[in-house]
């Protein structure tokens, strides 16, 4: 836990002293504090890359989501706009760097993911990842959820609930959330994913998540019902246990984020995805991804700046978390 004096050290570079485009790029402007730092056992809140897609089926390229996203994450300022909250006052947050992953292989790389979230566990540092392909939040929530399952909202196009492809591969970034709920590290009853949508292979998955008593809310049913009332739902679905935030850049509409391998169309805007993130204020977010951004995909970097902005909305819900659990 930070004391005041700590609190300089965590602050990210400001754009009134040093340009935003100058310096090496870390996460929101803030201290690289890999794991072996002197310093990593003051962090409160560890933002961390995971730059692979191994677990992509179709267009590869989330690999790359990190590094750009840092980049494009030098235009995030100090102050939420709305909330006034200063995240970076807050909780002692730090760039932890990238997770070393192998490229060549895909069940190593789940165990080394693991490894490093088990190490954030043990340190009591809550995790704020930029994927990566959707497979990553598995290792991820091995390493912090395996004493106890969480609940989770899950943003997203697609359910990520399949059971195999390619004739018994358990392990892609369309079966994640199966595995973790066969795993026990999330409680299907306080799960809910929003925004689902698109052409489908079967209706298995959505089947799977009935029998199970997961929440499925298809986009359809977002317009109808409208962004409060289905958002109202979402915190009473997983109420006020501890909670994990996955959201997958293709939640949001193609339009707004062409960078992602898996597009699909009639989304949410961007406005609206902030909204949907800050209307989780207040609910006890323990951790909190956002993948799938690929940066081949839009060398602009407007997807990558969208997802970096997701990532700030999440670091303030979880920033108040954290600030309620101190009591
Ligand atoms: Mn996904
Ligand atoms: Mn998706």
């Amino acid at each position: 836990m930070g004391e005041a004096g700590d609190k300089a050290f965590f602050q990210p570079l400001s754009g009134m002293e040093v340009p935003r485009f100058a310096a090496p790029a870390t996460f929101m402007r803030l201290p690289h504090v890999p794991l072996d730092h002197a310093r990593i056992g003051e962090v409160e809140i560890g933002i961390v890359g995971i730059p692979w897609d191994g677990g992509t089926t179709n267009r590869a390229g989330a690999r790359h989501g990190p590094r750009q996203m840092r980049d494009m994450s030098s235009m995030i300022r100090r102050m939420h706009p709305v909330t006034r909250r200063v995240p970076f006052d807050a909780a002692n947050v730090a760039d932890l760097g990238d997770v070393s992953v192998n490229p060549a292989g895909l069940e190593d790389t789940l165990g080394r993911v693991e490894g490093f979230y088990r190490r954030l566990a043990e340190f009591g540092i809550a995790p704020l990842t930029a994927g990566g392909d959707h497979l990553t939040t598995l290792p991820v929530l091995r390493g912090i959820a395996r004493r106890q399952p969480v609940g989770s909202i899950h943003f997203d196009s697609h359910t990520d609930l399949n059971d195999s492809y390619f004739g018994g591969c358990k392990y892609t970034h369309g079966t994640p959330f199966r595995r973790a709920i066969e795993e026990g590290l999330i409680d299907p009853r306080r799960m809910v994913q929003i925004g689902i949508r698109g052409t489908m292979y079967d209706g298995e998955d959505y089947e799977f998540a009935r029998s199970v008593g997961a929440r499925l809310i298809p986009i359809e049913e977002f317009r109808e019902r409208g962004l409060a009332a289905v958002m109202a739902e979402v915190r009473q679905i997983v109420g006020a246990g501890p909670t994990y935030v996955t959201f997958d850049i293709d939640f949001i509409d193609p339009a707004y984020a062409p960078g992602t391998g898996t597009p699909e169309v009639g989304g949410p805007t961007s406005y609206e995805a902030q909204a949907c993130l800050r209307a989780l204020d207040g609910l006890d977010v323990i951790g909190a991804d956002v993948v799938e951004v690929s940066p081949p995909f839009d060398p602009s970097g407007n997807t990558a700046f969208l997802g970096v902005s997701m990532m700030f909305e999440l670091l303030c819900v979880m920033t108040g978390a954290l600030e309620r659990r101190r009591g």
